[in-house]
């Protein structure tokens, strides 16, 4: 396979790849990187997020949205920015939802920030009608005020792993012996520095996100300078360190390095740091809590309750099950986490008390 290949020759020419550099190739390499597939989202794909299990989810956004948005501001436009829109289901269910709720006179727009372009066309049949514009650098989100969407982009991100030593930090890396590729310790001290994990014990392993910190501190700025929130919910812990890198196909996990290309490769968000990011910024953070509260918090079981009394009417045994699994408190109901970060104190956001 071509990309195995080309992951040996580098690694044969410069060394031990980091773990990022090995993500980037994975999944973004132009020719067979993992985003040019055609499925990957879905139930014929190798993962399902949550706006692919019910549209509710998408439409409790879009109200949680239009109702921060009055709360906070006169203007008419309601502005959007979704990071990492997948099938454009989540964006199409919440302007949906919005433009149902007539009293509110408002006019959307969104923005969607999205690096396969796979997944754009998808997007651009989904939003066919809507008000939504591409962007591809988050540093082009228009200059005003905006409620920014993130759900599961964080965790799909590329991270460096490295190792607690007695001085600092040493980084574990990818090699290659045999024709198989396996983790390694780098020999050397990295110049690696951080202030988030003082109490790591020697020998402990932890993650950290480059471009994860690159684009949360460019958020936080918008939100500071033009007062706007982020909602970010994803796949990961309030405190942690571990290994937690995985790869998935088909919906079963696998070994990372076995199908460079072939399988997704994500990893749990450590959502006390994105806190952290946000208050040295002098900005405001909701608690970080489990998704089935924020959704319940939102109103999800009403939805529910009708939901199953329509049923005897009408088969909607998946938008039902759909909504079941969201808010299991044995899967992804705690599984995943909710989070948000604002700009002013006292702001009203809802779902998170
Ligand atoms: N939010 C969607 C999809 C999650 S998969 C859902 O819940 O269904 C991760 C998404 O982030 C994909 O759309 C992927 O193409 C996008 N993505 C990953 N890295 C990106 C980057 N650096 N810039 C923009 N989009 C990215």
């Amino acid at each position: 396979m071509f990309l195995k290949k080309k992951l040996a020759e580098k690694i044969a020419s410069e060394g031990p790849l980091s773990i990022s550099k090995f993500m980037e190739i994975c999944l973004w390499d132009s020719d067979e990187g993992y985003y040019s597939k055609k499925q990957i989202i879905g139930k014929k794909g190798d993962f399902i997020t949550s706006p692919e299990l019910s549209q509710t989810f998408g439409e409790l956004i879009g109200a949680w949205s239009l109702s921060y948005h009055l709360n906070k501001f006169k203007d008419k436009k309601l502005t959007l920015l979704e990071l990492g829109p997948g099938k454009g289901t989540l964006m199409s269910d919440a302007l949906r939802a919005i433009s149902k709720i007539k009293k509110s006179k408002i006019e959307t727009e969104a923005y969607l920030l999205e690096k396969s372009s796979v997944l754009k066309s998808i997007q651009q049949k989904k939003l066919l009608g809507f008000n939504v514009k591409w962007i591809n650098n988050i540093k082009k989100m228009p200059a005003k005020p905006l409620v920014i969407i993130a759900n599961e982009f964080f965790d799909a991100l590329p991270i460096n792993q490295y190792v607690k030593v007695g001085s600092g930090w040493r980084e574990r890396k990818i090699a290659i012996k045999n024709n198989k590729f396996y983790i390694t310790l780098d020999k050397k001290i990295s110049r690696f520095k951080t202030n988030y994990f003082n109490n790591t014990p020697i020998g402990g392993v932890i993650e950290y996100s480059f471009e994860s910190m690159k684009i949360l501190s460019i958020i936080c700025e918008h939100v500071k300078n033009f007062g706007s929130i982020a909602l970010i919910i994803d796949y990961g812990e309030t405190f942690g360190f571990g290994d937690t890198l995985q790869a998935v196909r088909s919906h079963a996990p696998e070994f990372i390095l076995d199908n460079p290309g072939e399988s997704d490769l994500s990893s749990h968000i450590n959502f006390s740091i994105l806190a952290k990011v946000a208050l040295e910024r002098d900005l405001f953070v909701s608690p970080i809590i489990e998704q089935f509260k924020f959704l319940k918090n939102l109103g999800i079981e009403n939805r529910l309750e009708q939901l199953i009394k329509l049923n005897t009417e009408r088969k909607i045994d998946s938008e039902i099950n759909g909504i079941k699994k969201l808010i299991d408190p044995k899967s992804m109901g705690t599984l995943f986490k909710v989070f948000a970060i604002f700009d002013s104190k006292g702001s009203n956001i809802e779902g998170f008390t």
